[in-house]
């Protein structure tokens, strides 16, 4: 049967493949973690977690979907580290892999085999078993990479396709404003430290009219009941004075409508995620406030157009109304697949 689409060539063409490199210092010892194939090829050697691209998925997505779905690891941010595409490194054809590195934390992770993994384990780096493919090659370049470039546990490393998003920095939401969230205005300094190390800087902001919707002379302090706040051209609708706002940051406003409430600038028009792919963004740091909204809606709605997401822990506060919704916001984005990370793990190369 030949199937005709306008994009299909009469000549094989080579698959994308993404795999997962997650490094873990137990003590004095480096670790690497590894799978034990379920399937041809290499049945029953060990390798490194990783797959198929999906055809709509970005490469770096499908590491971690992939390091999820062999290990059950998840949550580590992967940095790109380098393509290997030497002819007859995969035995089922051409086969151009994306290696993506990560470091897990010294006490996490509960590893459990699924999908096409017969098995998951952390190995010493110093006694690896047989490896596939060109494993070995690739886990002695990293490691070698690995070992000059990264110190003080800086390894997230920030490069063109990223941009970090600033939420709501605005005075209203912090000490001294009309909703303050508390310590909010704590994220400043570590959102103003990391924005040098950015190309792509979004910051967005609650532009309210005088009759919002969610505007309550009995406010609750819950979504739909909140006092006035961030009104559009006042000062509580202001940046935090201390925040810098670099000449090449994108400034937007949100729930400018009435009728209109909007926790996240990933709106129906799809002009936020338009602008994030022309500049061919496939992670973004979100960081400000408040965690249990929109630091919350941003992140989830980040994930569901299919980038990358990392909350920055340290530069990010919430209402925490009920106390202990701000935790259980940073549960609900991890298991929607988010990572999250300290600013003082992030460095640009
Ligand atoms: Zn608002």
């Amino acid at each position: 049967m030949t199937i005709k689409t306008s994009y299909t060539y009469k000549y094989p063409r080579p698959m994308a493949t993404a795999d997962a490199l997650i490094f873990r210092e137990a003590g004095k010892e480096l670790e690497v973690l590894l799978i034990k194939r379920g399937h041809f090829p290499f049945k029953g050697k060990w390798a490194l977690p990783g797959g198929y691209m999906d055809m709509d998925e970005r490469l770096i997505k499908t590491a971690e979907r992939e390091l999820f779905e062999e290990t059950g690891v998840h949550g580590i941010p992967l940095t790109f580290f380098r393509m290997y595409e030497t002819p007859g490194r995969d035995p089922r054809g051409r086969t151009i892999t994306g290696i993506y590195f990560g470091v897990a934390k010294p006490d996490n992770y509960e590893l459990r085999s699924r999908d096409d993994a017969a098995d998951a384990a952390w190995c010493r780096i110093d006694n690896l078993p047989e490896l596939s493919f060109d494993h070995k090659l690739i886990i002695h370049d990293a490691l070698t990479w690995y070992q000059k470039k990264i110190q003080n546990g800086k390894s997230i490393i920030i490069g063109p396709g990223d941009a970090l998003i600033v939420v709501d920095v605005q005075n209203d939401f912090c000490p001294g404003g009309a909703l303050a969230v508390s310590d909010g205005d704590k994220v400043v300094s570590p959102l103003n430290t990391v924005m040098s190390l950015f190309d792509n800087i979004f910051m967005t902001r609650d532009w309210h009219p005088h009759n919002h919707c969610s505007f309550s002379t009995t406010p609750e302090y819950i979504d739909g009941s909140w006092p006035f706040h961030c009104v559009a051209d006042t000062d509580g609708a202001s940046f935090h004075p201390d925040l810098i706002v670099p000449k090449r940051a994108v400034i937007s406003g949100k729930a400018f409508l009435a009728e209109k409430e909007e926790y996240s600038d990933f709106d129906q028009t799809g002009r936020f995620r338009k602008a994030l792919l022309e500049r061919g963004i496939d992670r973004v740091f979100i960081g400000g406030l408040a965690t249990d909204y929109c630091i919350k809606f941003t992140t989830l709605d980040a994930l569901k157009e299919g980038f990358c997401a990392i909350v920055l822990t340290d530069a990010v506060r919430g209402v925490d109304i009920p106390p202990g919704n701000a935790q259980k916001a940073i549960n609900n984005m991890l298991e929607a697949g988010a990572c999250l990370a300290s600013t003082g793990e992030l460095i640009r190369l």
